[in-house]
């Protein structure tokens, strides 16, 4: 491994160039100029939530090709708290990433307090007819206003509060290259007319975050410029995305508008291209695109061809340290005791460090034996496989064979990830 150099950029300012089109779908070949390096886009961005991808050296996941890295504002500012970061120098210097970051707002999780901690409500959507339910035996920890959230710590009972000013100041001190507005994240399970309320709130969020996000970016003179990315919400419903996607596409308030777009919120994956094609058609060519919490296979796919130029996911690190992975012959599980004696690597065609230097039955065992180093060969593969399967993507969009790739690879994976029983 080769020891990570910074390499800031000339420009301490922001830009995205498109440099290719694609004549039948949305997508597009781009690069995003950042104060800490360029993203040639599409590119998966991976997530290091609390300022570390779990198990996995910034080396490393500079190695296997990451472009960026995206943190949690939510989780930063509780601990160690933004301030830290600021003194530090930063998000990337305070945990030696030698890219660019990226910070989402905390609406996500914050709100995510609201519906019971990391739960799944199991009630069908269309029967929903009260917004105030909560997840089994979860205490409600979250409470929304129009100014903004309140809510208790999930580290220490602690009580906070965050409004669109207060997610401003925290992702600032963070400093991230990229940050997201905050926003009023909702569930498919919340009614339609909550659909309606949360956007008017997230419409006038999004005005207070860019003067605040204008107010700080002149108050810290020197700074790296800090991008503000848009969040479109809207859930399921084309009238509203479409709004969204206009209202926030065109905002601008004293002379401040958005730097990209993230589309986030209750996103059925039944009706993802579907929902993503809506925003996009209307969104602004000339501006990047994230889809915030994407990130298996076949969504990428259905992302980049609707017109999305980054992704965030959490899935390809928290699946590996449960010995899942995926490989161009599907997802399985190392811990399956077929793996025993299987001195193959997890995937033939996949040149990560975890492949070329280990076998299946190493991994078997290692899993087996509950040792820390199986997370981290895990993660590294399934890093490995998602960042360099986008960056093929952007590759066959170049050579003009973007449907023949997305034909052979899913015909293989989902073709495999059917048959597995594991
Ligand atoms: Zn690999």
């Amino acid at each position: 491994m080769n020891k990570l150099e910074f390499r800031f950029g000339s420009a301490l300012s922001f830009s995205f160039d498109i440099q290719h089109a694609d004549s039948i779908s949305l997508a597009r070949v781009g690069t995003i100029n950042t104060p800490h390096g360029p993203i040639q886009t599409p590119a998966f961005i991976p997530v290091g939530t609390k300022a570390t991808v779990k198990s996995v050296l910034p080396e490393s996941m500079k190695d296997l090709g990451a472009q960026a890295l995206l943190s949690n504002a939510y989780h930063l500012y509780l601990q160690p708290g933004p301030d830290v970061l600021d003194e530090a120098g930063g998000l990337a210097k305070f945990m030696n990433w030698p890219g660019p970051t990226f910070t989402d707002s905390g609406g996500f999780q914050v709100l995510s307090l609201g519906v019971g901690f990391k739960k799944v409500l199991a009630m069908d959507a269309q029967t929903t007819r009260h917004d105030d339910v909560i997840a089994g035996n979860k205490d409600r920890l979250a409470h929304v206003d129009d100014e903004g959230v309140t809510f208790k710590s999930h580290l220490d009972g602690s009580m906070h509060r965050f409004t669109p000013e207060v997610s401003m100041q925290v992702q600032h001190q963070i400093g991230a290259d990229i940050m997201f507005a905050f926003d009023e994240c909702t569930t498919l399970h919340n009614t339609r007319p909550y659909q309606e309320l949360a956007m008017e709130r997230t419409y006038a969020w999004a005005i207070r975050c860019l003067d605040e996000h204008k107010r700080l970016t002149q108050e810290r003179v020197g700074k790296p410029y800090q991008a503000l990315f848009g969040v479109i919400q809207g859930a399921q419903y084309e009238d509203l995305r479409k709004k969204a996607a206009t209202d926030l596409g065109s905002m601008e308030s004293n002379g401040q508008s958005f730097d990209g777009f993230g589309i986030g919120g209750a996103l059925d994956k039944g009706q993802l291209g579907t929902i993503v094609s809506w925003v996009n058609e209307i969104l602004p060519e000339n501006k990047p695109r994230h889809l915030l919490g994407i990130g298996a296979p076949e969504d990428l796919f259905v992302g980049v061809e609707n017109g999305c130029d980054t992704f965030d996911c959490v899935l390809a690190s928290r699946i590996a340290r449960t010995s899942a992975v995926y490989t161009m012959e599907g997802r399985f599980n190392l811990s399956n005791s077929r793996f025993k004696r299987d001195f193959t690597p997890i995937d033939s065609e996949c040149d990560c460090y975890t492949c070329t230097h280990y076998t299946r039955a190493y991994m078997h065992h290692v899993f087996r034996g509950k040792e820390i180093l199986s997370a981290t060969l895990a993660t590294i593969h399934n890093e490995r496989f998602i960042v360099r399967l986008v960056d093929q993507m952007r590759q066959a969009l170049l050579d003009g064979n973007f449907a023949d790739m997305k034909a052979d690879f899913l015909g293989r994976y989902l073709h495999r990830s059917g048959q597995a029983r594991d």
